[in-house]
């Protein structure tokens, strides 16, 4: 969905347009990091558009939160967000927030909707070269990812006079990932692959913008489930259980929740040292947790993600991206340790290189 054009344009604009010119190009010359905002779409009590079950703000946010962590994981590079959780932003917010941390980019990411299909991006229709790089790296990149998972039309390269990119006073782009209420669009943007892909296209359109080098492509992607022989241990506090559809594989594992230390483990062998996204999957019900504590073994110390088991069952769900050491061990786990209420899950967890 579009951000609301207004007629207002902000003299700043004037001033920005001979700045930009200079090209945004990573090396000696900086002084620090390049410092990338992105900006996802809606959120809080603005769903943005919404069809076949999707929400444009949720969706937003996840490819966004996964564009950053592939930021991160693979370039030297500064990210800030205009939200990283369900939260109302005004678009004012957004772009006075980028502009306050001085950002070098800004990518705003949308879903769209309105009776169509494909991927389109805009930029300011006056933009500067800059802008224009910025623009011609991004979409080639994110329709090519798109395209390694399923069909995508290509509606092109577009120009509007939207606030995002009028407001910001920097290189801006806004993409408009598929239409929310195309049967087929949504039916990409189900998956979590494709949604991964749409962060690492973006993720690659801007590390090209800024002259960053290619990463590692990713060699290593491994799924270990409740039932996978040598992989999985868990006491015998802990139940099977094949009740819910949204399972991976013929069951999953499940226990109450309890102040002791019997935490079920995922074993996985990490055949190199480097960033790695960890997900997890797990059925969702009622009855189970609001606040799973899943613990993943990191270079740098165990970290704890609790996630809400009551909802988005049957999805890969990102844990984050984590620097691991090499070696086959214990990984990732569900404790039992919460104090919120409801049967705690363990199904199965997928470990990729990043
Ligand atoms: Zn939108």
């Amino acid at each position: 969905m579009f951000d609301n054009p207004t007629l207002r344009r902000r003299t700043l604009l004037a001033a920005v347009a001979g700045a930009a010119a200079v090209p945004i190009v990573a090396g000696p010359a900086w002084a620090a990091l390049p410092k990338v905002y992105i900006d996802p779409g809606h959120g809080g009590t603005d769903p943005g558009a919404v069809g076949n079950g999707l929400q444009e703000k949720a969706l937003t946010l996840d490819i966004s939160l996964q564009l950053r962590s592939i930021l991160l994981a693979n370039w030297g590079v500064d990210v800030r967000m205009s939200r990283t959780t369900d939260v109302t932003r005004s678009l004012a917010y957004r772009t006075d927030d980028a502009n306050a941390w001085g950002a070098n980019l800004l990518v705003s990411v949308h879903i769209n909707s309105g009776g169509g299909t494909g991927f389109e991006s805009y930029r300011y229709p006056s933009a500067s070269a800059t802008t224009v790089n910025l623009h011609n790296a991004l979409h080639p990149r994110v329709i090519g990812a798109m395209r390694t998972i399923g069909g995508v039309t290509d509606r092109g390269l577009k120009t509007a006079n939207f606030h995002m990119l009028r407001e910001a006073a920097m290189p801006a782009v806004l993409t408009e990932n598929l239409f929310i209420d195309s049967v087929a669009d949504s039916n990409l943007l189900k998956r979590a692959d494709f949604i991964t892909a749409i962060a690492r296209g973006h993720a690659e359109g801007i590390a090209a913008h800024l002259g960053l080098s290619a990463p590692n492509p990713p060699t290593f992607s491994t799924v270990v489930d409740n039932a996978t022989v040598g992989r999985f241990t868990a006491s015998t506090n802990w139940g099977a259980s094949s009740y819910s559809a949204q399972r991976y594989g013929a069951d999953y594992r499940f226990a109450t929740p309890t102040p002791a230390s019997d935490a079920a483990w995922f074993k996985v062998n990490i055949p190199a040292a480097g960033n790695y996204r960890i997900e997890v999957r797990h059925p969702a019900d009622p009855g189970y947790s609001a606040s799973a504590p899943h613990v993943v073994v990191t270079a740098s110390g165990n970290r704890t993600i609790a996630l809400d088991q009551r909802a988005n069952g049957g999805v890969w769900r990102s844990l984050g991206t984590f620097g691991l050491a090499a070696g086959d061990r214990n990984l990732v786990a569900v404790s039992r340790w919460t104090s919120a209420a409801g049967y705690v899950v363990a199904d199965a967890v997928r470990v990729t290189r990043v």
